[in-house]
């Protein structure tokens, strides 16, 4: 399956690994839904766009997914159906990471922030857009993961709660989903990745040692594949390329 003329939602593309793969999914035909809270940068990526392909269209949602109520989300599903006669996939790849430190000293106001916008976030999106997504011919949906998710580790505090969280949002999905829809899940771990975030949660180290976000686009392409179709997996991992 390409993507050409796929009409594909990614949050938090105002920056990070999804305006990477905004722009790279955009080369191939897709037509982008962006997603973000900050106007200026997402006219800034939409303007990186490519639009070159036949009846290829971008548009850009402004949303603030930490106040995201079911209306909101009534009001997204609106918006991209008076534009698209179905959803091919979502990319759910918002999030924030929240304070660094331990739980005793955890701020309340950050926690519920971070509940927000990595899991609640997605949970209401995925439920309101769902009726899109079944439209579609081999429809995608992709929620993101982390190293924290597996195993618990000290000072991750709410980010790692919320990618467990996240973890049982998209098994729950896949379950409820992949039996009466054709609606195919996953739960995507990009590893260590040269973005913002990465910066915040590690200052101490080389932005230089990392990969860049343009090298998970063969993942991502991949989930959109006719390939993986009938594979059964619950958690990917990106594998770092031994050269
Ligand atoms: P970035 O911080 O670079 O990008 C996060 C994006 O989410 C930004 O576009 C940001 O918008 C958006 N966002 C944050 N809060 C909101 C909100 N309230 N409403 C709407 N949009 C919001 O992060 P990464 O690209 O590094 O991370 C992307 C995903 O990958 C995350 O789910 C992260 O947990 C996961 N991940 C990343 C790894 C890494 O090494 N980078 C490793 C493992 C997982 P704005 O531009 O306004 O801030």
């Amino acid at each position: 399956m390409s993507i050409l003329n796929k009409s594909i939602l990614i949050t938090g593309s105002s920056d990070g690994i999804d305006k990477s793969l905004a722009i790279e999914f955009s080369k191939f035909g897709a037509n982008i839904i962006l997603l973000g809270r900050n106007s200026k940068k997402l006219d800034e990526v939409y303007d990186l766009l490519d639009h070159s392909h036949v009846s290829q269209k971008h548009i850009i949602i402004e949303a603030d997914l930490a106040l995201l109520s079911n209306e909101a989300a009534q009001e997204i599903l609106i918006a991209i159906s008076q534009e698209f006669e179905v959803l091919d996939g979502i990319i759910h790849n918002a999030a924030i990471l929240g304070t660094m430190s331990s739980l005793e000293d955890y701020d309340l106001s950050s926690w519920d922030e971070v509940m927000k916008v990595n899991l609640r976030a997605p949970f209401i999106l995925t439920k309101t857009l769902k009726v899109m997504l079944e439209s579609a011919l081999q429809p995608r949906l992709i929620f993101t993961s982390s190293g924290v998710a597996k195993k618990g580790r000290s000072f991750w505090g709410a980010y790692s709660v919320s990618k467990f969280g996240v973890k049982g949002l998209a098994e729950i999905f896949k379950d409820e989903l992949e039996t009466t829809t054709n609606i195919k899940v996953f739960n995507f771990d990009p590893g260590a990745t040269r973005t913002s975030m990465r910066a915040y949660a590690y200052p101490a180290e080389d932005p230089s040692s990392l990969k860049g976000a343009s090298s998970l686009l063969n993942y991502y392409l991949w989930f959109f594949s006719r390939e993986s179709e009938n594979i059964d997996i619950r958690y990917i991992k990106y594998n770092i390329p031994s050269s």
